[in-house]
């Protein structure tokens, strides 16, 4: 009897040993406001209902922030869920900087950027800004509110042109240079390449008759390596087909004159067939590029007086003749430019012929290497006459 009393006395502390973690079994939950509990663990779902969390960090205050500007602060714990809907963790999400043609700055809602587009403020930097270039050709980035204050009393220029030379090493390298340097540069070997006209220094124009046509925009691609420019006396019926190669040769400074619409011998025609030969063509150039042309070549530089009456524009003719549609032999019209070019030249060329282009990537760089400008006729009879004339003949223009 005695020893069963004993057996459930044991029985008894055993179970009670057993049993202690389970009566000090819970849960501790967390506030926002930094309070904690400790809950029976089949609680905890209860208490999380109403407004307790499992951990610190789920518990803790957080700002979220929308578009158009609201903020909100929720737990932790929300925020994923916040998230779908629209909301954001950091200010710099929703903000973005907006910017004046003056050069302020101004920190906008997302949302209302399109408001404030509408009142002049942009979104880019480069928006508002240009770069401006200073005599020595350093960089500088302008609000564009600035620029014709900046052009006036801080000497800068808006084009790097105006301010640098672009030069060429003989192995191909290219350098813009600034102008009080170029003659460092060309001591050691380089030469210059096209750019501004300056009336005081030589210069030559090439011009390109009989096209547009096939081998034009290899030409112009020459020239736009080297910056430099021709002139391009096109027939009238070959326009239509190449109107975007003459663009690019506007866009890069070139000039479209007249060669007549179909290539007549002028000398041989009416003073109406002259002048619907010349003025049907001037239409298509204008069609083309929206201007019309300013120089007429006749075909076969035939003209008599009739034709100078009629065509009322000034008549180019040339001073070096390459003979390149008959040799059709790029060294023989390289070699032709080498022996005949002198200061106030016009370069006579076809642009319709292979071996003209292979030639024009030789005497391009051959005559700035001469220390030749590149230019249009109406740029050259510019800088040596002021004007040209309506009627007068031009073969070389000192
Ligand atoms: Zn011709």
């Amino acid at each position: 009897m005695y020893r069963r009393i004993i057996s459930i006395i044991l029985m008894c502390m055993l179970l009670a040993v057993s049993f202690m973690p389970l009566a000090s079994a819970g849960s501790t939950l967390y506030s926002s406001d930094g309070r904690t509990i400790i809950v029976p663990t089949e609680e905890v779902p209860l208490y999380k209902e109403v407004g307790w969390f499992d951990s610190p960090e789920e518990a803790k205050i957080i700002t979220m922030y929308s578009m158009d500007g609201r903020t909100i602060d929720i737990v932790q714990a929300q925020r994923d869920a916040y998230k779908k809907v629209g909301w954001y963790d950091t200010k710099e999400e929703v903000m973005i900087t907006m910017y004046s043609m003056d050069g302020r700055a101004l920190p906008v809602y997302k949302a209302q950027g399109e408001l404030y587009r509408e009142v002049g403020w942009y979104y880019n930097l480069s928006d508002v800004t240009i770069t401006m270039y200073d005599t020595n050709g350093e960089e500088h980035t302008v609000f564009k509110d600035n620029a014709e204050k900046e052009e006036k009393e801080n000497n800068l220029y808006y084009n790097k042109k105006d301010v640098m030379q672009l030069m060429f090493a003989d192995d191909g390298r290219t350098i813009y240079v600034p102008f009080n340097k170029v003659e460092d540069y060309l001591k050691v070997g380089w030469y210059r390449g096209g750019g501004k006209v300056d009336p005081s220094r030589p210069m030559v124009a090439i011009t390109f008759d009989d096209g547009p046509g096939k081998y034009t925009d290899k030409i112009l691609s020459c020239l736009e390596k080297y910056d430099a420019r021709a002139t391009f006396f096109v027939q009238g019926k070959n326009v239509a087909g190449y109107k975007a190669v003459l663009q690019r040769a506007d866009a890069l400074g070139c000039e479209i004159g007249n060669h007549t619409w179909n290539h007549v011998n002028l000398s041989s025609c009416g003073s109406s067939t002259i002048a619907s030969q010349i003025s049907n063509t001037n239409n298509a150039v204008f069609n083309a590029i929206g201007k019309y042309p300013a120089l007429c070549r006749p075909p076969y530089g035939a003209y008599n007086s009739t034709v100078k009456n009629s065509v009322s524009m000034p008549i180019i003719m040339w001073s070096v003749d390459t003979l390149d549609w008959k040799t059709r032999n790029a060294q023989k019209t390289l070699a032709s430019v080498k022996k005949s070019t002198t200061d106030g030249a016009i370069i006579l060329m076809h642009d319709i012929h292979s071996p003209t282009a292979d030639a024009a990537e030789m005497v391009i760089p051959y005559l700035l290497k001469q220390g030749y400008q590149l230019v249009t006729v109406s740029e050259l009879i510019n800088a040596r006459h002021g004007y040209a004339v309506n009627g007068k003949v031009y073969n070389k223009v000192n």
